[in-house]
């Protein structure tokens, strides 16, 4: 099984990262018992590091999908909260839910913040502590911002950068995919570890999938990428692809035809604009008092479905 080193962190992982949010409440809503046979075929295969975040609602899937699992495996989770009390929560609810006594990286969830250390400034400083105390191995960013990448490069205590990019940039909020491939290489040779998301821009690219997984794991500085998979067989097929063994085309032409979108239950909408707010990609309007998406700007990031107070919408 392949391995690379994820910057200075001292993790050796494989280069597919699990990316857990796809199976939650928030997107398809598998039962645990099926999302976790998927990330446990994935472990089997040989994927060593699980993404999640508070979130996200997976914990009970890696929960179970751990059990009685021999292997090491690592654990990536993230707060979005705006003051140190509710990180520290997010932090010690993440120990729990998983049964651990440290997780391996925990990011600044700051997708959507343009200076995350002066924006978060006393979560991050929550997070160095909670690292002294041994509940957090490494501490890491999360970012839809070039600038984001930029600045994490530049910050001494993150050790891990988890940036969005993919080959048309979409939802990358301050520029190119160019800049920021140029941005994760600095950031990388800075000692930085780098595993990507959004290679498929949740989904838009699918029907181009395995040359959209190729642009992004080619990049220079990207070490890993985190997809999210949602069977057995796209596991497999996507372990293949990443061990560079060869791939059964038939597979690949099957997941490739997959559609995936965003649902709003309109006849419910209140009209309140709360997802509009939560939408950094402009991809949401009020169109006779209900949002409405525009589909070719939204990459299913599922920010608005957290938003929605009426729970109204879900990647599907
Ligand atoms: S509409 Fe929702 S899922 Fe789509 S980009 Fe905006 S926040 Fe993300
Ligand atoms: S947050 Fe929910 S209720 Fe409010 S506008 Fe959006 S979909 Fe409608």
């Amino acid at each position: 099984m392949k391995r690379v080193s994820l910057g200075r962190t001292g993790l050796a992982i494989h280069p597919l990262v699990f990316g857990s949010l796809p199976l939650g409440p928030l997107q398809a809503n598998l039962s645990v018992a099926a999302g976790a046979r998927i990330i446990r075929t994935a472990l089997e295969s040989g994927v060593n590091l699980i993404d999640t975040a508070a979130l996200y609602q997976t914990y009970p899937y890696l929960r179970t999908a751990l059990e009685g699992f021999a292997g090491t495996v690592h654990l990536a989770s993230k707060t979005h909260a705006s003051d140190g009390m509710t990180a520290r929560q997010h932090v010690e609810a993440a120990l729990r839910a998983l049964g651990r006594e440290q997780l391996d990286i925990v990011h600044l969830h700051g997708a959507r913040l343009v200076d995350p250390f002066v924006e978060r400034a006393e979560v991050f400083d929550t997070l160095r502590q909670m690292q002294q105390e041994g509940k957090i191995a490494h501490l890491g960013l999360s970012t839809h911002y070039i600038v984001g990448v930029e600045k994490a490069a530049a910050e001494p205590d993150i050790a891990v950068i988890h940036p969005l990019i993919n080959r048309n940039g979409m939802g990358i909020l301050d520029g190119s995919a160019r800049q920021m491939a140029t941005a994760i290489a600095a950031a990388a040779a800075a000692g930085k570890g780098v595993y990507a998301m959004k290679a498929l821009a949740g989904g838009n690219l699918i029907s181009d999938a395995r040359a959209s997984l190729d642009y992004v794991r080619q990049l220079p500085g990207v070490q890993a990428l985190a997809v999210g998979m949602l069977s057995e067989d796209e596991v497999l097929a996507n372990i293949a692809l990443f061990e560079e063994d060869p791939v059964d085309d038939q597979v690949w032409t099957q997941l490739q035809s997959r559609q995936r979108r965003l649902q709003i239950m309109e006849q419910f909408c209140k009209g309140c604009g709360q997802c509009l707010t939560a939408c950094t990609n402009q991809a949401l309007a009020l169109k006779n008092g209900v949002a409405q998406v525009e589909e070719e700007k939204c990459i299913l990031c599922g920010y608005c479905a957290v938003a929605c107070p009426e729970f109204l919408i879900r990647v599907v």
